[in-house]
């Protein structure tokens, strides 16, 4: 994995915008790497350098079958040499989705257990998976959320040249945005957009990987994640294609589409006054989209309408 990749920050230029004299920036994180994009990139870059320091050749972890995170666990310990295994949530997962199929290709060796199991091997910290010599074997939790990927994503701040009053981006276990916050000096607020229906413990969550806990520089907008985790509408898809349309920036619909939804409605809300310069963090995802539009189509409704990568 190139270690000091080239990040862009993409100025977004639309009419409410201009309207609102709210300046936008989209950290384009997605673009990162290839395959292990966006925040996953981060979120591995110290823990693969800890795996290969503690001499271990496998990388063990566990997510979805349309999981980010294992697409990019699995990239990830390819291009470091190291094997991979991946315990999928789900006996009915279709090992040929396209998720699990890239995951294959890069050599990760799947093992499918059903929810309630997923549940007992969590819940004994993975212990009870079948890993061959287990003192090869590091491993990674759910979603990669760990001490080392929240130091990996303190360096989203790492390129900035310039102040930014707000910073945002999605949460799904909150390292990334802990991440965040750590990054930033004190007097840019950050925003965390849900993609879960939080039932309060989130920000309990980004407490314990903030390295000032006392830190008051940082909130959740708990209003945009539809539903729950991986619930999308014709409302949301809509408004992702038109944002590809005006700025040529694809998104996911699970975490990023999601928080940019959320930024555009709360300045169309005045909730930034004029002169704002607002920065969003595009976690990438972007590998999803494949499996959301086979979803999408399948129920004969409206797809993401731009080039789909994986
Ligand atoms: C995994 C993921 C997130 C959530 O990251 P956390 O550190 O778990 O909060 C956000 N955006 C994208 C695109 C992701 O893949």
């Amino acid at each position: 994995m190139k270690t000091n990749p080239i990040v862009q920050i993409q100025a977004i230029d639309l009419p409410l915008l201009k309207e609102k004299g709210v300046q936008l920036f989209i950290q384009r994180d997605d673009t990162l790497h290839p395959h292990v994009s966006g925040n996953k990139w981060r979120k591995l870059k110290y823990n693969v350098l800890e795996a290969k320091q503690k001499g271990k050749t496998c990388l063990l972890t566990f997510g979805g079958a349309f999981s980010n995170h294992i697409a990019a666990t699995a990239a990830a310990a390819q291009l470091a040499g190291m094997n991979s295994i991946g315990v999928i949530r789900g006996k009915d997962a279709d090992p040929e989705n396209s998720t699990l199929k890239f995951a294959t290709s890069c050599g990760m060796q799947l093992q499918y257990v059903d929810r309630a199991e997923f549940r007992e091997l969590r819940a004994s910290g993975w212990k009870g998976v079948e890993v061959g010599n287990s003192e090869a074997v590091y491993v990674l939790p759910e979603g990669g959320s760990n001490d080392l990927a929240v130091k990996g994503c303190k360096e989203i701040t790492g390129d900035w040249k310039e102040h930014y009053d707000f910073a945002c981006c999605a949460l799904g276990t909150g390292a990334t945005f802990a991440g965040l916050v750590n990054g930033v000096s004190g007097d840019t607020h950050c925003l965390g957009f849900p993609a879960i229906k939080d039932q309060g413990y989130l920000s309990d969550e980004v407490s314990l990987f903030l390295e000032e806990p006392s830190r008051q520089n940082w909130e959740l907008i708990r209003e945009y994640h539809f539903g729950k985790y991986g619930k999308v509408n014709a409302d949301l898809i809509n408004f992702m294609n038109d944002f590809y349309i005006k700025t040529g920036i694809p998104l996911d619909p699970i975490y990023t589409g999601k928080m940019i939804y959320g930024l555009i409605d709360m300045i169309k809300n005045d909730y930034f006054n004029p002169g704002t310069k607002v920065i969003a963090i595009h976690t990438g995802g972007l590998q999803g989209n494949a499996g959301i539009n086979m979803r999408l189509s399948k129920k004969g409704l409206q797809t993401l309408n731009y080039p789909i990568s994986n």
